[in-house]
């Protein structure tokens, strides 16, 4: 069957390849241009939670995802002096939402998706920068590195924090990032772990775990079957310790041509100072000082301020993920919400039966997306503050209301968000989805222009 549509995806990041694979499952023509000469090898820990595992299971990928994800029971939260605050359980989450929340490494998330892409048909092209992208009569098109020029009937900007699609569909003019907190991704192998009795019990526990401290914090766990200890340390900004000048200009994303950004290494004793600066608990002293030199990235973390529109005004260019909200990563959703914005657009795209449908299914797939990830980056905001007070009334109104809870039993999400994470790990997007689309763009009710591929 010829395809319907013919879609490029600038960015093959985890939002990219997602996006690809749906769109090609709805039997559009995808390429993904990606700018890196292969896929990322490097990266720490990224949990996925349901709302995003229904699109994957969509996509025929939950199995694949679920044997390559490590394995955890609990989500044990520590104050930084060692206090247990609450203990999450991953039965829990499977129990009210129907999936274990997965804890994946970063370059196994993309490598997996990027597998199913290809198996859709996708064409991937590695090493291809878009300098530019144009909207004209013709349709739009984008300019590559080299000077290729690529037409093509909807273009969907996935290309991360630093967007080159967001400017054009600003009309020229980007917003300015909001730096939120330094984080140093650690990876300490077993065997360090394993040779001292105040750490070996961390990486024994099919466990995740974290540290709340003064205006820092931890999230940590064992990967790849146990060869090692992944720990996140954030460093969040007070007044009188603003983030340091190198820290500030946010990137999140690999650019292989920049030679600033690319210095990702981080400084161990960054880390070490921390948490000594802060008064953690002996363990995490001691495996903060584990930290190989060589074992620890640094992600300047940001977050976007809400855009006007994600889509330009023809309506065959638009954003999607990060590109269009990346979020501060305290609720673990920002790559989530990059799974279901690919979900939602798969299925927009798939009631426009002409090249004159393509701006109204886009408008639909913004119409649901945008405030919703809006709202998502809004709690992840309010859950770094919370994760980070500093030791205080508002401190201990908190760990009260933990130590209340304690007694009640399994629970999938911490206090402070009890009965309000529902709805984000509860959305299924396919659902919401198909009642707008029938709403706002009934079947059959196409326009019937032919589509040009
Ligand atoms: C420390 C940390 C922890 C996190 N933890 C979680 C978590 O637990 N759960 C979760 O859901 N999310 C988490 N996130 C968020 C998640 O990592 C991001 O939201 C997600 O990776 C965004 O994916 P993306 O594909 O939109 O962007 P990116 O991953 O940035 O991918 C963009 C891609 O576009 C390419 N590109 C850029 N410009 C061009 C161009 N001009 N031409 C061609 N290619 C281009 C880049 O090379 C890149 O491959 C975390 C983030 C951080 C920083």
């Amino acid at each position: 069957m010829a395809p319907k549509f013919h879609v490029l995806v600038i960015g093959g990041g985890i939002g990219g390849f997602a996006c690809a694979v749906g769109l090609a499952r709805k039997g559009h023509a995808v390429t993904v241009l990606e700018r890196s000469a292969s896929l990322q090898t490097w990266g720490g820990g990224l949990l996925i939670s349901s709302n995003a595992l229904r699109v994957i299971e969509s996509y025929g990928l939950l199995g694949r995802f679920q044997e390559v994800a490590e394995k955890w029971e609990r989500h044990v939260i520590f104050r930084y002096d060692g206090g247990v605050l609450d203990v999450l359980s991953n039965a829990a989450n499977e129990k009210v939402f129907g999936y274990e929340m997965l804890n994946v490494r970063r370059q196994v998330y993309q490598r997996v998706l990027y597998e199913g892409a290809v198996e859709q048909g996708v064409k991937v092209r590695f090493g291809c920068r878009v300098e530019k992208i144009d909207d004209s009569e013709k349709g739009p098109s984008v300019m590559l590195s080299t000077g290729e020029t690529l037409l093509a009937d909807l273009i969907v900007g996935a290309d991360g924090i630093k967007s080159t699609t967001r400017p054009f569909i600003l009309g020229g003019r980007d917003v300015k990032l909001q730096p939120n907190s330094t984080c140093y991704q650690c990876t300490i192998p077993a065997s360090l772990m394993l040779s001292s009795p105040l750490t070996a019990p961390l990486i024994n526990e099919r466990a995740i775990h974290s540290w709340w401290g003064p205006n820092t914090h931890w999230i940590c766990g064992r990967k790849s079957n146990g060869q090692s200890y992944d720990a996140a340390f954030f460093i969040h900004p007070t007044a009188s310790s603003p983030l340091p000048a190198s820290h500030v200009s946010a990137s999140n994303s690999h650019d292989p041509g920049k030679g600033k950004d690319n210095d990702r290494r981080g400084d161990v004793r960054e880390v070490i100072d921390g948490v000594q600066t802060h008064g953690y608990e002996e363990r995490v002293q001691a495996f903060a000082k584990m930290i190989p030199h060589e074992n620890c990235t640094l992600w300047k973390v940001a977050q976007l301020p809400d855009l006007p529109t994600w889509v330009s005004e023809s309506g065959r260019i638009v954003l999607l993920g990060d590109a269009a909200h990346a979020m501060s990563p305290h609720l673990g959703q920002g790559a989530a919400m990059t799974i279901e914005d690919g979900g939602v657009l798969s299925e927009c795209l798939a009631r426009a039966s002409s090249l004159d449908d393509i701006p109204r299914a886009v408008k639909v797939y913004e119409e649901i997306q945008k405030g919703r990830t809006e709202k998502v980056k809004r709690a992840a905001g309010v859950s770094g503050v919370w994760k980070t007070m500093a030791d205080g009334p508002e401190q201990r109104k908190r760990d009260e209301g933990f130590r209340k809870r304690m007694e009640s039993g399994e629970k999938y999400e911490f206090w402070r968000a009890s009965g309000h994470l529902a709805w984000i790990y509860g959305w299924d997007s396919k659902l919401e989805v198909g009642k707008e689309l029938d709403r706002v763009f009934p079947v059959g009710k196409g326009i019937g222009q032919r589509a040009r591929i």
